[in-house]
């Protein structure tokens, strides 16, 4: 079955008067009944076989083909949305939890956090999510590093003045008690 879309139904109808013909006129060049005419063009495309409407299509010089695909395209142009849980790649957001291993600060990404249900920012400080590896692209893990290249996910900034097990420890505190409210 052909599915044509009102507008397109409205063109027949305008090229038709623009060729100065009535709907019996046309009825009759096609070979189909007015009325089934008159019911096509105000949108019931099913009072029609294919066959009749490609005939009034060829001439009245409408395309059918041009427009089915302009309609497909509009379908394929819905955007196919999944939720990714990316992780938020800003050291100073309170997503991230600091920590020190071996001497080293990392950030544990908290990704529920950053993005509870999906999308392109950090629920938290605004900041572009990052959804895979930013190294090398492989998919993202719940700990600090890329399991594939090693890489931490957030590039920390390491304090000055202050050692780091402390820094990470009141950096701790102070996520808890921004979270908590
Ligand atoms: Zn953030
Ligand atoms: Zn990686």
């Amino acid at each position: 079955m052909i599915s044509l879309s009102k507008d397109i139904c409205l063109k027949f109808k305008e090229a038709r008067q623009a060729k100065g013909l009535n709907q019996s006129a046309l009825a009759q060049q096609v070979g189909c009944k007015q009325s089934a005419i008159s019911m096509f063009e105000s949108g019931m495309v099913t009072k029609l076989s294919e066959e009749t409407v490609r005939r009034i299509a060829e001439f009245l010089g409408v395309s059918l083909e041009e427009e089915s695909k302009a309609s497909s395209n509009a379908v394929s142009d819905i955007p196919f949305q999944v939720a990714v849980h990316g992780y938020c790649p800003n050291c100073e957001c309170p997503s991230n939890i600091p920590y020190v291993v071996n001497g080293r600060l990392y950030y544990k990404a908290d990704r529920k956090t950053a993005s509870p249900a999906g999308g392109k920012r950090c629920t938290q400080c605004g900041e572009i999510l990052e959804t895979c590896c930013p190294s090398c692209g492989a998919p993202l893990n719940d700990g600090a590093c890329c399991a594939a290249c090693g890489n931490a996910y957030v590039t920390p900034v390491v304090p000055e003045g202050i050692d780091m097990e402390t820094f990470a420890r009141n950096r701790r505190i102070e996520i808890a008690q921004i979270r908590s409210f």
